[in-house]
């Protein structure tokens, strides 16, 4: 607990130190080698390095390890195995083969394929991912890898994650090529910051909703919400201090940044921004860091929620993916330096973007859609369905120059330079900037529609493929080009007036906002079960296939997948409603309507007024009967899902079933402001979000 924090950071990583202190010369530079350039791994060293690793691991500890995947359920998924193997006369050594660290062969026929893989073909292959270290988790040496089917199918979502990483490092290569620079790799980087809630493991524990879906399905809101802003940046209780000081601790051990830990908007509600890494690294600690979250929260008395809207009425939990590129010497190249307008490379970079943003808005926002941020996307202090790219009034102005063909304007050049220690373009801290789904934000854009349960590997596959396809088109002009100059001026130009459509500086929660994007043409997909079906569009399908990141069939499977869970999501959710308004929500306010009867009959035979005890009967028995009625029509609707395609089914579980859950709750949340607080079967909002 106090070791100082250098020498507890990545302890339990097998790093950069460990390597280079246990690995022979020659194995280590070749494994660099991989790791910096992406280049495949050399099978004669996997031997040496797996032995140096469980070295390591059983000088930890360790006795197991597990191939560390990440399958299509959107959590990780790890099988354990001893190093344990038998030695002559009933001895036992530890032994760890290179074939074991390269290759594992979990049965796959548990996880989702989506018609990829039929049950009889169960073998599924991990392979290691040499570029994210190995880490040590519950005395098991996790090796972080990809998941693919016996035919070679992608079962997991890592493994397009390293695929979309290749194809914008190949693409943004050519165009730094042309520009005169000689990079051999290019990486996006990541760092996302992740929001979550804490709350009682009592009340949990007498909450099946939250048990089972993750969310409150019930709940009148508490006398006082977020109304008074009162939590954001507030005074952090100890108890959750002490919780999040041990979380830094255990994120550290597995070499996570941890950086910044902070209350949030809603009451209860908190937040966890790890410094950035490259994409695929930064993916799997995000993965380990919402499974530590969950961890450490049981050891201090809480349980902590990842789901995007625990509760109604105050805000949701989101990821922002605060995402750019860079290249292998480090250079930033969404860095706009200090003078933009002239800065071709970062104009380049910027476009490309932008224009990626505009063509791909259906890929990204179907990369954030799922049942739980349906809930929240468009709602308070969350961005709205419709894709739009905040760039600042700055950039915009330079953008706007560009396209009118006139020089960028003196004036607007010292608006920008206003204040010479000031940066050149100022970061996004206005409360308008808050709305916007994706906000340049001084060398880097966040994107903001990211829910908090969201394994973030979905949009960066998209982010990182549809920019390589811009920069793929780029390339392929300017590589005509006599004069690079004049044809990246020219280039610029008319993508920025092709897609300035979908650059949007004000206030995304504006209503007028949707009326206008509908007028520019954006999309704006509403829910899951609407936006899904545009996965498999012809153009979305031409740009995962050009860049090799998945094949139509991978393409058709996650779709499925993704379809069938929303539909499983809702199942879940209206059943368990159901169950509770049955078992647990009728009974309490039909007891109570008996109670108040039997007192109203009591008074009478004495002759006492009982008109209290009839007005209240009467008024809860009419409610009751309300709910009954509203709670048989969900039932009906289960009943009745029409058998059709993936498509289908989930769009009748929103049209239908999700709209008599709302009714039905509706009914509930007035019940509990009318039976008393000792009778109500599960502990309310106020119970819930604003314990000591
Ligand atoms: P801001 O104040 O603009 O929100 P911060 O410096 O607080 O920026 O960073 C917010 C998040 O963005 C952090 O997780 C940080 O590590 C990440 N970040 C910063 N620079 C980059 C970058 N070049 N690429 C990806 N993420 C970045
Ligand atoms: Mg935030």
């Amino acid at each position: 607990m106090n070791h100082p924090v250098p020498e507890l950071f990545g302890s339990m990583v097998f790093g950069d130190a460990a390597m280079k202190e246990r690995l022979p010369k020659a194995v280590y530079q070749s494994l660099q080698q991989t790791i910096r350039e992406g280049s495949p791994l050399d099978p004669a060293v996997a031997d040496v390095v797996a032995n140096a690793m469980k070295d390591w691991a059983l000088s930890k500890g360790a006795t197991h390890f597990t191939h560390w995947f990440q399958p299509m359920t959107g959590i990780t998924a790890e099988k354990h195995d001893s190093f344990l193997t038998p030695a002559d006369g009933g001895a036992a050594l530890m032994e760890f083969s290179g074939k074991e660290l390269i290759k594992g062969e979990p049965d796959a026929s548990s996880f989702p394929s989506g018609g990829l893989r039929a049950t009889f073909e169960a073998r599924g292959y991990t392979a290691w991912d040499p570029t994210s270290y190995a880490f040590i988790k519950d005395d098991t040496l996790c090796i972080p890898t990809a998941f693919c089917s016996y035919t070679g199918e992608v079962l997991d979502k890592k493994t397009p994650l390293l695929r979309s990483m290749d194809a914008i490092s190949r693409e943004a290569c050519r165009l730094l090529k042309l520009l005169g620079k000689d990079c051999k790799r290019v990486t996006t980087t990541v760092g996302p910051e992740q929001e979550y809630f804490l709350i009682n493991k009592e009340d949990y524990a007498k909450r099946r909703d939250l048990i089972l879906t993750g969310r409150t399905l019930f709940g009148a809101p508490a006398p006082k919400g977020q109304e008074l802003e009162d939590h954001y940046f507030g005074t952090i209780r100890p108890r959750v201090k002490a919780f999040m000081d041990d979380l830094d601790q255990e994120l550290w051990k597995v070499g996570v940044y941890a950086k910044t830990e902070h209350n949030e908007v809603a009451p209860a509600q908190h937040e966890m921004a790890p410094i950035f890494e490259t994409t695929n690294i930064a993916t799997d600690h995000n993965q380990l860091t919402m499974e530590l979250m969950r961890k450490v929260a049981d050891r201090h008395g809480f349980v902590c929620l990842l789901h995007e809207k625990p509760f109604d009425g105050v805000n949701g939990s989101g990821k922002h993916n605060n995402w750019s590129i860079s290249t292998d010497s480090g250079e930033n190249l969404l860095d706009p330096g200090k003078t933009p307008a002239e800065n071709r490379q970062f104009l380049l970079f910027l476009t490309a973007v932008i224009k990626a943003v505009d063509e791909y808005q259906d890929l990204l926002r179907i990369s954030v859609a799922s049942a739980g941020n349906d809930h929240r996307l468009g709602a308070n202090e969350a961005p709205p369905a419709i894709l739009s790219v905040f760039v600042g009034d700055e950039l915009g102005g330079i953008l706007h120059a560009i396209e009118e063909g006139r020089d960028y304007a003196a004036a607007e050049a010292t608006k920008m330079t206003g204040a010479s220690v000031l940066p050149p373009i100022s970061k996004d801290t206005t409360d308008r900037n808050r709305t916007s789904p994706f906000a340049f934000t001084g060398n880097k854009f966040e994107f903001r529609m990211l829910g908090s349960a969201m394994n973030i590997a979905c949009a960066n596959i998209m982010l990182n493929t549809a920019v390589a396809e811009s920069l793929r088109q780029f390339a392929d002009e300017l590589e005509q080009a006599d004069d690079l100059a004049a044809a990246s001026a020219l280039l610029i130009k008319r993508e920025i007036t092709a897609h300035k459509r979908i650059l949007f500086n004000g206030n995304g929660y504006d209503d007028a906002w949707v009326t206008e994007a509908e007028a520019r043409g954006l999309s704006n997909l509403r829910s899951t079960p609407e936006a899904l079906p545009h996965y498999t569009d012809q153009k979305n399908v031409d740009l995962f296939v050009r860049h090799g990141v998945y094949t139509p069939a991978e393409m058709a499977s996650r779709q499925e997948i993704q379809l069938e869970e929303y539909a499983k999501t809702l199942a879940i959710e209206a059943l368990t409603m159901v169950d509770m308004i049955r078992r647990d929500i009728l009974p309490a306010c039909v007891s109570y309507v008996h109670e108040l009867s039997d007192t109203a009959a009591s008074k009478q035979t004495i002759g006492v007024d009982n008109t209290t005890e009839v007005t209240l009967a009467r008024t809860l028995s009419a409610a009751t009967a309300d709910l009954l009625t509203h709670v048989t029509a969900l039932e009906n609707a289960l009943h009745c899902v029409p058998d059709t395609d993936a498509a289908g089914t989930a769009m009748y579980y929103h049209d239908a079933v999700l709209a008599a859950m709302e009714a039905a709750r509706a009914d509930a949340d007035k019940l509990e402001s009318m039976v008393p607080k000792t009778r109500w079967p599960m502990p309310t909002y106020s119970d819930l979000l604003f314990y000591v």
